[in-house]
């Protein structure tokens, strides 16, 4: 099964994710987390990919479609992944779908989980991230055990720097204008399944799994 995640910012995609890639036994596959990698271990890539996401921009295309066709060419994805922000450009999408064709393949299912922009703020201002392993928290919705430590792996949590209110507006804007065109694009594919993401997370996967099938 190949899926992507469209929605907002904090709308709830990497935690969907996380429990599809678990149900269905595929890879999540986070381009945010990539460039997260990079900017952590100083590659050449997270110096370019920092100076954009710090100011709530979008990576270049030409820095994100490459990145994430090789990744999805490694041997993990051959039964199908799960797309958490990839694509946020139409040209990328196009590229995806370009990239499938040639192999004789299609995305099945893309999910975009609505939240509105009042409720993002609120969303992201509570986010904390384990910049080790990735995990995702909320102070609020979804507390670690130890307040401020990864209950996976036991690192530090943060607010990512991304995720501080004035740069939250950025993206909101950036989402309005450059991603959130994607939901025509699939409509128009007919693969499009909307949910309802200001629900409880377990209602939400409870949606989603509606569509995509036991
Ligand atoms: P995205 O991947 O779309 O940026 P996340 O999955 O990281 O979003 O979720 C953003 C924040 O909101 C996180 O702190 C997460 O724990 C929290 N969250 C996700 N889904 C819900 C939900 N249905 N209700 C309340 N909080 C949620
Ligand atoms: P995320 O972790 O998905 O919230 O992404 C964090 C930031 O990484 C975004 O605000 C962008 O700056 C950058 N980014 C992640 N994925 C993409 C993408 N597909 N295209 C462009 N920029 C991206």
């Amino acid at each position: 099964m190949k899926i992507v995640m469209l929605g907002a910012p904090g709308a709830g995609k990497g935690t969907q994710a996380d429990r599809i890639a678990e149900k269905y036994g595929i890879p999540h596959i986070s381009t945010g987390d990539i460039f997260r990698a990079n900017i952590k271990e100083g590659t050449e890539l997270g110096k370019k990919a920092k100076s954009y996401m710090d100011q709530g921009l979008l990576v270049p295309d030409s820095l994100t479609i490459d990145l994430l066709m090789d990744r999805i060419a490694q041997a993990d994805c051959k039964n199908g992944y799960i797309l958490d922000g990839f694509p946020r450009t139409i040209p990328q999408a196009e590229s995806l779908t370009r990239a499938l064709a040639e192999k004789g393949e299609k995305l099945d299912y893309a999910v975009n989980v609505d939240v509105p922009d009042e409720n993002i703020v609120n969303r992201m201002g509570g986010r904390r991230a384990c910049l080790k392993c990735g995990a995702t928290y909320h102070i609020a919705y979804a507390a670690p055990k130890a307040e401020g430590i990864c209950d996976k792996c036991g690192a530090g949590l943060v607010l990512r720097d991304d995720d501080k209110p004035e740069t939250v507006q950025e993206r909101l804007t950036v989402y309005h204008d450059q991603t959130q065109p994607l939901i025509e694009y699939y409509e128009a594919e007919k693969i499009l399944a909307t949910v309802d993401g200001t629900q409880d997370m377990e209602r939400v996967f409870q949606d989603i799994i509606a569509v995509l099938g036991a």
